[in-house]
């Protein structure tokens, strides 16, 4: 099956109002008609309806980095599904490494924000990836398995058609170094395969499977270009208009 490429945007906790709209009509005009990737920008939470209103009309969707898995109620501080999809939001990053090693974010916690997001019709961005120690001591395989079989537990197969995994070497987000595309493509096959085992290969072969860690115009090509990496997630690279639609550029 040939899976279309899901390049995807996370601008952390940066912008402002007035950039925000500015980069997100930016991106519109440059990129909006593009049709043969998928697109989306994640936004601070209170930056996404300047940006949802800006990318109206165009192909670029709109995402939240976090979310909580309850409706409303006593949870100050926090932002549901619901509220996500109220303003336009489709898709969530779920898992990401700053939730998981700043806020403590546990694979039982990530399990349950994947299960609510998927009953509130997001579509979710699961993000897994080991750390710079766990790499050496050649722990790879086991976190990424860990984080999967734990964060996908009691998820459906047809549920797998809102899910594209992250995989986001903790080591290479946000340092200027980048996995290999050996080293990407090493891991995603591994995930694709562990994909396979927990449901079957034709939910394995159709799964997306994003690689995140200092992607930039100058890598995207060689990175997308390994057979089971299926897009980006772009940190960094996703704030401004030229690097943005250089990595787009750079697989079309
Ligand atoms: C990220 O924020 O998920 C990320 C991969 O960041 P960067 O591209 O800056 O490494």
């Amino acid at each position: 099956m040939s899976r279309k490429l899901f390049i995807a945007g996370n601008w952390k906790m940066n912008s402002s109002a007035a950039s925000s709209v500015e980069v997100a009509a930016g991106m519109a005009s440059e990129l909006g008609a593009i049709d043969a990737v998928d697109m989306a920008i994640c936004p601070p939470f209170v930056y996404i309806p300047g940006v949802v209103e800006a990318f109206k009309g165009s192909n670029i969707g709109v995402g939240a980095q976090n979310m909580y898995f309850e409706d409303n109620g006593a949870f100050t501080g926090e932002i549901s599904g619901q509220m996500l999809k109220d303003i336009g939001c489709r898709y969530v990053i779920l898992g990401h490494s700053e939730r998981r090693h700043v806020l403590g974010e546990t694979d039982a916690l990530i399990n349950t924000k994947v299960t609510k997001a998927l009953a509130d019709e997001l579509e979710i961005m699961f993000c897994v990836g080991e750390l710079l120690d766990e790499r050496k001591a050649d722990q790879t395989t086991a976190v990424v398995t860990r984080q999967i079989t734990e964060g996908l537990k009691n998820i459906s197969r047809e549920a797998m058609s809102s899910i594209t995994i992250a995989y986001e070497p903790v080591w290479a987000i946000g340092t200027g170094e980048t996995a290999t595309p050996d080293q990407a493509q090493d891991v995603h096959a591994t995930i694709r395969g562990l994909v396979g085992q927990l449901y079957d290969a034709e939910i394995a072969d159709a799964v997306r499977i994003q690689y995140g860690g200092s992607v930039k115009p100058s890598n995207a090509a060689e990175l997308l270009g390994c057979p089971d990496v299926d897009g980006a997630l772009v940190g960094g690279a996703s704030m401004t208009v030229a690097d943005f639609a250089g990595i787009v550029n750079s697989v079309l």
